[in-house]
């Protein structure tokens, strides 16, 4: 078994599971540390607990965790420990085991995301005292995208800069359309390093992967993951010129306008009603003028992204929806399908709405429009546990 943890500033989500099978023996969730309200979450045989957290540290979420695989009897069968980490910079391109040099080099990443980046080392750092004796890995969600290449990672600013300041598109989400990527092979019952694939991992955040023979050759997401595709708070593309205009038009400094960009934009922003996908489709359907414009640009950039993804691919076989509004939305689906029809696309209605709630599915009888549930946890499993065999 293995114990997969991904530390987030304010939160600790863990979960407990087979490699070979991807069955979760537990999973759970530490959140709203560091305030009075901290409390941690357990799932175990379909049972679930929850508990207020005295101390409310990392390290107390940690202990926590470390109580109840002591108490569910897990501890002793679990052979290795993955880590989620956000951002791995230009160093590192496929999960590592670590060690001192590996934590040091994680460590020399968090000018890159110094928000993600601090909780993370905290996290193999707790862990790491907690279970000595077990290898821990660390599993990059900008890995994935190391081999973009550099026409189509770079920035069109003066090179020197963008070799001195590790300025680049990074992308995120690379364990997500890692993931689905392998699972549309399987579905379509061809070798990965044979297609060419579109993956579209639609969350609260969103990105679309251009997968060409299994290697990621274009994303949306950039040196942070606000560019690209408009997201549950998060504008994706703006022009940059807006920064300098907004900061004096609002009396805000680079923070305040990257916090507006991040926090108040996006799908929560336009229709002035809320960030939840499934909130604005119910309004949109009762004539909530926010809420229909708000999903129109959200589909209208989408589908902009992924047919632009057919010049780094030049073709495609499938196209991949995923994610929370990927998996759940025939709504969305149905709307960006129909856009993207001239792409061979054709919408399978009864497949679009049959795939929900964990069924996955093909929803076009065209070229291949694949619904696959995302399953990070499991993927940071497997690579955790192929690592810690050799
Ligand atoms: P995630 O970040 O992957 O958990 O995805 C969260 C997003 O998925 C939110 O915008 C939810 O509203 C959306 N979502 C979940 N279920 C549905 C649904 N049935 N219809 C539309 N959107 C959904």
């Amino acid at each position: 078994m293995i114990l997969v943890i991904n530390c987030g500033s304010s939160s600790v989500k863990f979960a407990v599971i087979n490699p070979a099978s991807g069955e979760t023996s537990l999973v759970g969730l530490a959140e709203k540390l560091g305030s009075v309200d901290a409390c941690i979450s357990f799932k175990t045989n379909g049972v679930k607990t929850a508990a207020t957290l005295s101390d409310t540290t990392h390290t107390g979420a940690m202990n926590a965790v470390i109580a109840q695989l002591t108490q569910a009897d897990l501890l002793s069968s679990i052979r290795a420990v993955g880590h989620r980490i956000v951002h791995g910079g230009a160093h590192f391109h496929e999960s590592t085991l670590i060690n001192a040099a590996v934590l040091e080099q994680i460590k020399q990443c968090e000018p890159l995301a110094p928000l993600h980046a601090p909780a993370n080392i905290l996290g193999i750092q707790i862990a790491q005292q907690h279970l000595p004796q077990l290898p821990h890995v660390a599993v990059f969600d900008t890995a994935f995208h190391h081999n973009i290449p550099e026409h189509a990672h770079l920035y069109a600013i003066p090179k020197a800069i963008s070799a001195a300041h590790q300025v680049r598109r990074y992308g995120f989400h690379g364990t997500s359309h890692r993931f689905v990527a392998a699972q549309a092979a399987q579905m379509l019952g061809k070798p990965l390093t044979e297609l060419a694939l579109i993956s579209a991992h639609l969350g609260n955040g969103g990105s679309v992967a251009a997968i060409l023979n299994g290697v990621s050759v274009d994303t949306s997401m950039g040196f942070t993951p606000l560019e690209g595709l408009i997201m549950g708070t998060r504008s994706g593309d703006i022009d940059a010129g807006l920064l300098p205009y907004l900061g004096k038009a609002l009396n805000l400094d680079t923070t305040g306008v990257i916090d507006l960009l991040n926090k108040q934009s996006g799908l929560l922003g336009v229709s002035e009603l809320s960030n939840d996908c499934r909130e604005l489709e119910e309004a949109a359907a009762n004539g909530h003028a926010g809420a229909i414009l708000a999903l129109e640009m959200y589909v209208y950039r989408l589908a902009k992204y992924i047919a632009s993804y057919v010049v780094p691919l030049g073709r495609v076989d499938a196209l991949i929806f995923t994610g929370g509004i990927g998996e759940n939305s025939p709504f969305l689906r149905a709307k960006v399908l129909n856009l993207l029809a001239f792409l061979g696309f054709k919408l399978d209605d009864a497949a679009n709405q049959a795939a929900f709630r964990g069924k996955s599915g093909n929803i076009s009888s065209g070229v291949a429009a694949l619904v696959i549930n995302t399953d990070e946890e499991w993927l940071i499993a497997q690579d955790t546990a192929l690592i810690a065999a050799q």
